[in-house]
């Protein structure tokens, strides 16, 4: 099976060619509830390892019939930083790459082995995910292999956050019941703080999870959004905008809104009902609200405030 797939595009990523570094099946050091992939037990090591020139190989024919792809993500049934040859792949990925980005989307847990530290600082663009921050939640959520643990992994990501120079993402994924209490934000906000990051992109369950567990409704995950400090580049990435119920604001609870959160126009679609948004509208042609573009996603947010907001 080729360990190429795609291309997809992604309004965030833009069109993206992928590369599966465990095409055979799942291979990961966690066994998360919401993975999308069947339920099998962390291990600590790939078992089953593709060859690194037939990905090369995949890759050079698919790039030869998609020419226009703007990045090149590699991920995995699994963990790709679990992939042995992923540092000899990435030097051999940019010998062909010409202008296309490169990105990895990792669950962090190795971040503490030097070689996977050096190699994923040779990448353009580095998405880190972090459901929790406490050890209860996080063996709750990632069920991960013996040994990783939440302490060590907050203080990789936050290392790593001020040696990066490419765009670094942070994403968390909220499951009903499990990390999305009070005290659980509020321990994930204290570990956000010190990291330098381009955007925090917060999501839940959109497709049938591994174990029998929830996902957030739009208003949820946006209530959550706003428990968290307002510098924080915080982005609700959700399939249920579309579900969401839309309330009415006045000129001064929009400006507050957008204060403790800027918002993306598909919140803004999924929150205001249609006064709300004619109001939003006259807002930003007064010059009360500015938009501003974090990593090709453009938020809202009050103009007098739009300089004081957090980026790297
Ligand atoms: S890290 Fe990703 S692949 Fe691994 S169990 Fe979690 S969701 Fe699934």
């Amino acid at each position: 099976m080729s360990s190429i797939f795609g291309p997809v595009h992604s309004r965030r990523f833009g069109t993206s060619l992928g590369i599966d570094l465990s095409s055979s099946g799942k291979q990961c050091n966690f066994d998360c509830l919401y993975c999308e992939l069947a339920p099998a037990p962390a291990i600590a090591h790939q078992h089953t390892v593709t060859p690194k020139e037939s990905i090369l190989t995949d890759l050079q024919n698919s790039l030869s019939k998609h020419p226009s792809i703007d990045v090149i993500t590699i991920t995995a049934n699994g963990e790709p930083t679990m992939y042995p040859q992923l540092s000899a792949l990435v030097d051999d990925i940019d010998t062909i790459k010409g202008d296309i980005q490169t990105l990895i989307l990792s669950n962090s847990a190795c971040l503490g082995e030097p070689e996977v530290f050096t190699t994923l600082l040779k990448f353009d663009q580095v998405k880190l995910s972090l459901d929790a921050a406490t050890p209860e939640t996080f063996k709750k959520i990632d069920r991960p292999a013996e040994g990783i643990t939440i302490g060590s992994i907050i203080d990789n990501i936050t290392r790593f956050s001020h040696e990066f120079e490419g765009k670094l993402f942070l994403e968390i994924l909220f499951v009903k019941g499990v990390n999305d209490s009070l005290s659980e934000v509020e321990a994930l906000e204290r570990a956000l703080l010190p990291i330098s990051c381009d955007r925090i992109d917060i999501g839940t369950i959109d497709r049938p999870p591994a174990y029998p567990v929830q996902g957030l409704s739009f208003e949820e995950l946006y209530l959550l959004s706003c428990r968290f400090d307002p510098e924080l580049p915080i982005h609700i990435v959700s399939r249920t905008h579309a579900a969401a119920t839309p309330s009415s604001y006045s000129d001064e609870e929009i400006l507050t809104t957008l204060d403790k959160r800027p918002l993306t126009m598909d919140d803004i679609d999924a929150l205001f009902d249609s006064e709300s948004k004619q109001r939003f509208a006259n807002l930003l042609n007064q010059g009360k609200i500015a938009q501003i573009e974090r990593s090709n996603v453009n938020f809202f947010s009050p103009a007098e405030n739009i300089h004081r907001k957090r980026s790297k």
